[in-house]
């Protein structure tokens, strides 16, 4: 019997070379009709012998091209006509946008075999790409994905490439950024003044790489500052030009294999290595490891990536490995085109390697961590944005705008919402105007107007001030709830579940700073159950950024003020006249600023084991500790959990007693720091225990930078499961405030469906 057929396809369906495919099988199977793209997905309208019909989408099914996926289909039978041989139709905008469109995609096998193939006429060109590769998300104006609605569409395509473009039985059909050395972008390399340099520009900035220069090169999200890994000397001014004292630096390798000789790579590494998202990913160094200390001096690990577009793989095949950083200023937004590369071209970088194809977004790589139990993303951006999580919830758009230190914000309509990628630290005036700036791109390109906004609780959060000026309905949502629900959504969980939030800080209910934080959770609200015992901090910001404040804090808590006579010789960062000034503050009770955080438990802890200068980036105390830590040690220190009205509090009080023990008997630091860790692992799941019982629950959550810390992570889940729990942690979105946008979404379609039991102005106590 003959059918007809017209189905709706919607998921990751365009720029993938999803078209092509259907018109493949189609003809294959002898069928009529033809396929279109509309800016909610793909159509496709068919007619034929019904289990050739029936075929025919089995196959879609089971064997898109391999960078498409297709989330939902909806089929509709029409009444048998004529109708004409299988064509591929011009795209037809749609009433209802819900399109997925593909992130920034890596290099393909097929384009890379030609560039290195010196008869094929892109041999040695930099901007090859096809169906299956290249720039996608940085490159799109507007929605549908067509070649016009691009950056690429100042570029007219020369004969040959136009016949690609144009045959359906071709790779690069319809392949939107396709260029060729006639007729595509084009690098120039210029030195500091802006002059233009004689020579091939690729391989003049790998001999300049190779004598010891820093060069901006433009890449996919925006420029790179790049320099020889191998030379310390040369990473070191780079560190000095950015002031990057010590965060680590990523490193571009030309191969797995050159990758294997100075790292631990894990089946779960060469995996991701292997995808197209092609993220940076942190690997363990090998003691034979020719990489210097310099690029990452707190830690063993490092983040390493492979080329992924052409212009890397014919750079990297010059020289490698070179340090690839974000080309900025610290904390400053990535430098996205030549004006801007004003910013850094002479001050960081000596020469810059540039090209005509413009940068629409920026968009960072991104950083994945492997671990046995599943990787975890810790920035998403490149190759991950702008995907889609489809919401446990529906509800009207919604603007959730994140938080101000390693900020994404999230749009959503219906179930689907989009989170940003990393904006990073918003509270710099340039980046907050360029989140200001990328808020209204990401909603014009999605077509989205939101009926309501959601930010942080915190009062003097830009975001959260920023929210307040645009008249629209806001919901304040709290820090560590949002932390939680973004878990929840991603993991698609309904019920309430025990949420162990813990970070740096957050703006508390009770307007203190929490981070040590135990909440009875769902969408609709929480209830604090348990919190680590709250400290000053002396200084507030200071304490922050001075471990050894934070320290002071904690001894003064154990030993009261005459501390200094039984804890010697520890903390000399501090001078002996701050040791006493801040003890006679706190013995006053001067008004410092309280906080329940893990953070700066951490920070109290690496202060007393040595670790107590100035810290140059969020987390450095922690990642030293995690360092430190020598999987040998099985003990634990002891610990205290009490009752405090409808709270429990955690003390670890016992702890630092039997620690400041261990460092007069004793001086094996490694060995402390496992035990730490332990320490905090044993306390978190004996928390979980007591409230899973107490609450008739049995899934914990866990989120907040802190657990960022694989060591940690391992140790929590191990036992949370021994003692019979459900453990979900974040793994597409990051544990740190990069993920909070979707908590603050999904916490504020809750309230918007259910107004009576959340109050409208802020996440209030769950029954
Ligand atoms: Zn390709
Ligand atoms: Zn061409
Ligand atoms: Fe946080």
């Amino acid at each position: 019997m003959i059918q007809r057929i017209k189905a709706k396809i919607t998921g990751r369906v365009q720029g993938v070379g999803f078209r092509p495919t259907i018109f493949r099988y189609a003809n294959f199977m002898g069928l009529l009709g033809g396929v279109k793209n509309t800016s909610a997905g793909v159509e496709v309208e068919v007619q034929g012998e019904n289990a050739i019909v029936e075929r025919f989408f089995m196959k879609i099914k089971e064997s898109p091209p391999p960078q498409a996926r297709i989330d939902h289909i909806t089929f509709e039978e029409l009444p048998v006509t004529n109708m004409p041989p299988f064509s591929i139709n011009q795209s037809l905008p749609s009433a209802e946008p819900s399109l997925v469109f593909p992130p920034d995609l890596a290099l393909c096998d097929q384009c890379r075999v030609e560039i290195e193939t010196p008869s094929n006429r892109r041999y040695r060109y930099e901007f090859t790409n096809c169906t299956n590769c290249g720039p996608r998300f940085t490159i799109i104006r507007d929605l549908p994905y067509d070649r016009a609605f691009t950056s690429m569409s100042v570029f007219s395509q020369c004969q040959e490439c136009e016949s690609e473009y144009s045959d359906p039985m071709d790779r690069r059909f319809d392949a939107q950024p396709n260029a060729c050395p006639n007729c595509g972008p084009k690098l120039v390399l210029v030195d500091a003044s802006g002059n233009v340099q004689n020579g091939d520009p690729l391989l003049e900035s790998a001999r300049l790489l190779a004598a010891g220069a820093i060069v901006a090169i433009k890449g996919l999200g925006g420029y790179h500052l790049a320099c020889d890994a191998l030379k310390p000397e040369v990473i070191a001014q780079l560190r000095t030009r950015k002031n990057r004292p010590h965060k680590p630096l990523a490193v571009m390798f030309a191969s797995i294999d050159q990758i294997e000789s100075n790292c631990q790579v894990t089946e779960n590494i060469r995996r991701e290595l292997s995808l197209p998202s092609l993220p940076i990913v942190i690997c363990r160094r090998l003691p034979a490891s020719l990489l210097p200390d310099l690029l990452s001096p707190d830690t063993p690990d490092v983040g390493v990536m492979l080329p992924y577009t052409p212009l890397h793989h014919l750079l990297l095949a010059e020289i490698s490995p070179l340090v690839m950083t974000s080309g900025n200023f610290s904390e400053e937004p990535i430098v996205r085109d030549e004006t801007e590369l004003k910013r850094i071209l002479g001050p960081v970088a000596d020469y810059a390697l540039c090209h005509n194809r413009p940068i629409l977004r920026t968009c960072d790589d991104s950083v994945i961590k492997t671990s046995d139990f599943g990787n975890v993303v810790i920035r998403r951006a490149r190759g991950y944005v702008p995907d889609v999580c489809q919401l446990p919830l529906d509800g009207p758009s919604i603007l959730a705008c994140g938080g101000d230190l390693k900020n994404t914000f999230c749009l959503t309509r219906g179930r689907q919402a989009w989170v940003s990628q990393h904006l990073g630290n918003i509270s710099d005036y340039a980046s907050f105007l360029a989140y200001q700036h990328q808020v209204t791109d990401w909603k014009s390109l999605l077509e989205i107007n939101p009926r309501y906004l959601a930010y942080d609780m915190h009062p003097d959060y830009h975001s959260s001030r920023w929210a307040q000026t645009l008249g629209q309905t806001g919901l304040p949502v709290q820090h560590h709830h949002a932390h939680i629900a973004a878990v929840m959504a991603e993991h698609g969980l309904q019920e309430k579940v025990i949420g162990v939030a813990w970070d740096g800080s957050g703006y508390g209910l009770d307007q203190t700073l929490w981070g040590g934080e135990f909440l009875i959770a769902s969408y609709h609200g929480f209830l604090r159950a348990g919190h680590l015992k709250p400290l000053p901090l002396p200084g507030g910001e200071q304490a922050i950024l001075h471990p050894a404040r934070m320290a002071v804090s904690y001894l003064f808590d154990l030993l009261g003020s005459d501390w200094g006579t039984q804890v010697h010789n520890s903390l000399p960062s501090l001078t002996s006249y701050e040791k006493e000034h801040l003890t006679a503050l706190l013995q006053s009770a001067y008004p410092f600023p309280v906080t329940s955080s893990a953070g700066r438990l951490f920070d109290a802890v690496a202060a007393l084991l040595g670790f107590d200068h100035t810290l140059t980036y969020e987390g450095q105390a922690a990642v030293r500790l995690q360092a430190l830590a020598e999987q040998s040690e099985k003990s634990l220190y002891s610990f205290e959990i009490s009752q405090n009205g409808k709270s429990r509090i955690l003390d670890f009080k016992p702890m630092l007693h039997e620690l400041l023990r261990d460092l007069k008997t004793h001086d094996d630091r490694a060995r402390m720091a496992m035990r730490f860790h332990r320490t905090l692992a044993g306390a978190i799941s004996r928390m979980c225990v007591i409230l899973a019982a107490e609450h008739h629950l049995d899934r914990v959550v866990l989120s907040g930078g802190v657990f960022q810390n694989d060591l940690l992570l391992g140790l929590v889940r191990t036992e949370l499961v021994q003692n019979g729990l459900q453990v979900f942690h974040p793994r597409l979105f990051p544990a740190n405030d990069g993920g909070l946008s979707l908590g603050q979404a999904v916490i504020a379609l809750a309230a918007i469906a259910n107004p009576a039991t959340t109050h409208p102005q802020r996440t209030v106590p769950c029954a």
